[in-house]
C-alpha cells in the first residue's frame, strides 16, 4: 500500500473514533431533558389543579353566602310566624319555611361536598409536588453524571485532535482537502478497499483497466461512483 494511503486510513480511524465520541457526548443529556420535560408536565399539571381548586373554592364562598342569607330569611319567616292571624297566612309561611330548609340542607350538602373535593384535590397538589421534588432531585444528579462524562469526552476528543493534528501533518495539502470534503459528505468514511474489483464502501464495479491501474498503486485513484480514496485490498500470501 502507498505510505500516503496508510496515513489517510489512520487518519480516518482517529476521525471516526472523533465523531463517534462526539455523537455519544451529545447523546449525553437525553435523560436529564426527558426528566426535566416531565418536571415540566408536572408542574402544568399542577397549575391544571389549582385552578380547578380556586373555582370550588369560589364556588364555596357562593354557597355559604346564600346559606347566610337564606338562614337570615329563615329566621325573620320563623318570628312572623308567632304573628300571623289567619289560618291562610300560617300555611303559606309556613309552606315557605319549609321551602327555605330544604333548599339550605340542599346547601349545606352542597358545600360539605365541595369540601371534601377541596381536600382531595389539595392532596392531589401535595402529591404532584412530591413527585416533582423525586424528579428534580433525579435530575440534579444526571446533571453531576452528565458534567464528569463530559469532561471525559472532551478529554479523550483532545487527545484524539491532537494525535490528528500531528498525522494530518504527513497528508500532501491537496489530498488533505480533498479527504477533508469528503469526510463531510460520507460521514467520515472515506478511504475505501476494493476487494475483488467492487468498492467495499459502495459496493459497485471498479473499471477493470483501473482495477488494473489501481493494483499498479502508481498514483491515488478515487471511486467512480462514490468517489472516495480507493486502495487494492490484498490477500497476503
Ligand atoms: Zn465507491
Amino acid at each position: 500500500m502507498k505510505p500516503e494511503l496508510s496515513v489517510l486510513i489512520r487518519l480516518q480511524g482517529i476521525d471516526l473514533e472523533i465523531r463517534k465520541l462526539k455523537a455519544e457526548k451529545e447523546k449525553l443529556p437525553e435523560r436529564f431533558d426527558a426528566l426535566n420535560e416531565t418536571i415540566q408536565q408536572k408542574n402544568q399539571e399542577i397549575e391544571e389543579l389549582k385552578d380547578k381548586l380556586a373555582d370550588l373554592r369560589t364556588r364555596k364562598t357562593e354557597v355559604e353566602d346564600e346559606l347566610e342569607l337564606e338562614l337570615e330569611r329563615l329566621k325573620k319567616s320563623q318570628q312572623k310566624l308567632t304573628a300571623v292571624k289567619t289560618n291562610r297566612e300560617f300555611q303559606a309561611l309556613s309552606k315557605e319555611i319549609e321551602e327555605i330548609k330544604r333548599a339550605n340542607k340542599a346547601r349545606e350538602d352542597e358545600i360539605l361536598q365541595l369540601e371534601e373535593q377541596i381536600e382531595e384535590l389539595k392532596e392531589e397538589v401535595a402529591k404532584r409536588k412530591k413527585e416533582i421534588q423525586g424528579f428534580e432531585k433525579e435530575a440534579a444528579a444526571e446533571k453531576k453524571h452528565i458534567e464528569a462524562k463530559e469532561k471525559e469526552y472532551d478529554a479523550k476528543i483532545q487527545t484524539l485532535t491532537k494525535e490528528r493534528d500531528e498525522v494530518e501533518k504527513d497528508v500532501k495539502p491537496d489530498l488533505l482537502s480533498r479527504y477533508r470534503f469528503l469526510a463531510d459528505k460520507r460521514a467520515g468514511v472515506v478511504v475505501a478497499a476494493v476487494d475483488q474489483g467492487v468498492c467495499s464502501a459502495c459496493n459497485m464495479n471498479i473499471p477493470p483497466q483501473m482495477f488494473n491501474e489501481l493494483l499498479r498503486e502508481e498514483r491515488i485513484l478515487f471511486c467512480p461512483s462514490c468517489q472516495r480514496i480507493i486502495y487494492a485490498l490484498k490477500t497476503e500470501i
